[in-house]
């Protein structure tokens, strides 16, 4: 018997769309008893072919689309052949001096639950869903033939892959174990730390290169606050621009570590930056109250918002750390300040912002907005893959 998926009445308006999510509350009921990867067809409450796309019985998003055309059939070569379209897709930014970039973006390059991310000679992949998990040996054996010369890391150990009923995986799939510490080259110019076995994500946060590029523009001469600092990227690239001193702050000893050595692997004044161990929002109150003033003040905090339930919760957070921030920004100075809620679009975002300089008492010029780099790809049908904005405020 085929396996179906049949929703209920009205609720085909998203796959028609293209969106690529089947919420379990559409479903009306499934037949012929598919099982965790196994590819369904999707059905409106009157018959109508809507999409195929893999089934995953324990996940509020119990189908994942793969595709919307009704004689496309969902095979490791059609998977396979999307791997090697995303990879040709970056072909750009390597050409650009970058060894460390995103080659798969899951929904923002058609493949739900599925990332790999290239750090010189590594790929590591993370599968988070059970799309891609029944196709992960197609996406491996696709990649061995795109990067032969290359080792591949599986990190396959994130919350959306617990939500899916998969079990962790991590280790080496092919080649060399990676080292605790690697460098990739980010604009040419400078060298960013990954940590690919016990880093955040796969290592590194790619999604941020354009924005820690356009920050050495604002750091000339300048006293720079690295709020959520991680392994130091902003920093680097505000010494680069000429930074007078550096405050990098994060709560994690690990990724400050990262971030000094960081410093001396890129040849830059260590006299000129502080690595501080702190809680930002505490940081932040305590440098307010003692008058301390910056030239350039870079929030980029983690997710705050994980779900509807908890946004509000998660914009006062955004309100207060901007707050906080435009206090310590000098007259002239530049506010940096980011968002990866992907609940939180850049109209609220830049709402939150201006509410923030109105608590500070402060006016403030939008000079950029700033999103995510391109290699984090946005799929038209599906919003939820833009989810790093950010502004660049002038304080006046
Ligand atoms: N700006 C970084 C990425 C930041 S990721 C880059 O360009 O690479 C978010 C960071 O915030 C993580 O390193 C995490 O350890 C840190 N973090 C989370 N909550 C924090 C808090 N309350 N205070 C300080 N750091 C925090």
């Amino acid at each position: 018997m085929q396996k179906t998926v049949i929703l209920n009445p009205g609720r085909e308006k998203s796959l028609l769309r293209r969106h690529p999510w089947v919420f379990s509350k559409a479903i009306a009921r499934a037949e012929g008893d598919p099982q965790g990867g196994d590819i369904v067809k999707v059905v409106s409450a009157e018959g109508k072919f809507l999409c195929r796309g893999a089934y995953s019985p324990a996940s509020q998003i119990r189908v994942r689309a793969l595709s919307f055309a009704e004689d496309e059939q969902i095979t490791p070569e059609l998977i396979a052949q999307r791997v090697s379209a995303s990879c040709k897709r970056r072909e750009g930014l390597v050409s650009e001096g970058n060894d460390g970039v995103r080659l798969i973006a899951s929904e923002g390059d058609f493949l739900p639950g599925l990332i790999c991310d290239r750090y010189n000679d590594f790929l590591v992949i993370s599968i988070s869903s059970q799309a891609m998990e029944a196709f992960r040996h197609a996406v491996i054996a696709e990649l061995e033939k795109l990067f032969p010369d290359c080792s591949v890391y599986e990190r396959s150990d994130t919350k959306a892959r617990e939500k899916e009923g998969l079990e962790k995986r991590c280790g080496v799939i092919k080649g060399d174990e990676p080292p605790d510490t690697l460098y990739v080259k980010e604009g040419a110019l400078i060298r960013i730390p990954v940590d690919i076995k016990n880093g955040h994500k796969t290592g590194a946060y790619l999604d941020q290169r354009a924005s820690r590029i356009y920050a050495s523009t604002l750091s000339n001469d300048a006293r720079v606050l690295n709020c959520f600092c991680y392994t130091g990227g902003f920093g680097l690239w505000a010494l680069k621009g000429g930074a007078q001193s550096v405050d990098n702050v994060d709560l994690s000893r690990q990724a400050l570590d990262e971030a000094k050595a960081g410093v001396a692997e890129n040849h830059l004044d260590p006299g000129r930056c502080r690595f501080i161990r702190a809680d930002v929002f505490k940081f932040l109150r305590e440098q307010a109250e003692k008058g301390e003033q910056y030239d350039l003040v870079i929030l980029d905090p983690p997710k705050f918002a994980e779900s509807q339930a908890s946004l509000k919760r998660a914009c006062r957070g955004y309100q207060d750390i901007n707050r906080l921030g435009f206090e310590l920004t000098k007259a002239g100075g530049h506010l940096l300040t980011f968002s990866c809620s992907g609940l939180v679009g850049p109209e609220l975002f830049q709402k939150i912002v201006a509410d923030a300089a109105l608590d500070a008492h402060v006016s403030g010029i939008v000079r950029t907005a700033l999103r995510q780099d391109r290699d984090h790809t946005v799929s038209l049908p599906c919003p939820e893959t833009f989810y790093l904005k950010g502004l660049d405020v002038e304080v006046v």
